[in-house]
């Protein structure tokens, strides 16, 4: 993950704080489990902003009226969404994983930040590209100056996918006696390379949420009952 700086928080939960979800998973104590995993972090848990992930390429610009928003209701999150990008402070953006990677974008001299939420259909419409397109857009970032970092996800040990996926992807898949394998995190750095981002400003942490699956949930592992972890990110 990023360096430590005073002027950014960051994290992603880990199975032990249970699930974050409040739609998917065992969601009875899901808030009070926020509340404490967040705590951790010095972010109050009332005042995170969450989508209504649809595996889209639909980013947001959160602004300080958003605050809240998906905090305590699923229903008060932003709808059709798979990016958060803001450049105002004191925002805590989230997103929700199972085996799909999270995305951290964060360029310290602006500031700015954003989050993305990328299974394979959203890495599909390039969504870790769209979101750096729209921080230029919006706050005049340079990709040159952006620290990226990935969270959790499947990796290409774990995640077999069907032969039709060579009409989906022209790189990121790796053929091994004769299956399939995606490279979701491969993919999205390069997606990020080829926006400029520098590969010694991109961080990974390399975690295999199926290998590892005692301490991440994993869809893949554990189907429908599986919680989800939270990546967090916000400027302070
Ligand atoms: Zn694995």
């Amino acid at each position: 993950m990023f360096p430590k700086s005073k002027h950014l928080v960051f994290g992603f939960s880990l199975r032990r704080h249970q699930n974050m979800s409040l739609v998917y998973g065992d969601t009875r104590n899901s808030l009070a489990q926020r509340r404490s995993f967040l705590a951790e972090l010095g972010v109050d848990y009332r005042n995170l902003i969450c989508a209504k992930q649809v595996h889209s390429s639909n980013i947001r610009y959160v602004k300080k009226e958003d605050r809240g928003r998906g905090a305590l209701t699923y229903e008060s999150a932003f709808a059709d969404t798979d990016g958060l990008v803001t450049d105002t402070k004191n925002l805590p953006l989230a997103v929700f994983t199972a085996d799909c990677l999270s995305v951290f974008l964060y360029d310290p001299s602006i500031p700015a930040i954003g989050l993305v939420h990328a299974g394979w259909r959203s890495s599909k419409e390039n969504i870790a590209g769209k979101t750096v397109q729209l921080m230029q857009e919006n706050f005049k970032v340079k990709p040159e100056k952006i620290l990226a970092s990935f969270g959790p996800c499947i990796r290409e040990c774990c995640y077999e996918v069907g032969e039709e996926f060579q009409r989906h992807f022209s790189d990121g898949l790796k053929k091994k006696d004769n299956r399939y394998y995606l490279d979701l995190s491969g993919i999205n750095k390069k997606q990020l390379l080829d926006c400029g981002i520098l590969e010694e400003n991109i961080y990974d942490s390399k975690i295999c949420t199926s290998c590892q699956n005692d301490h991440f949930y994993s869809y893949r592992k554990e189907g429908k009952s599986a919680g989800r972890m939270m990546s967090v990110i916000m400027l302070k």
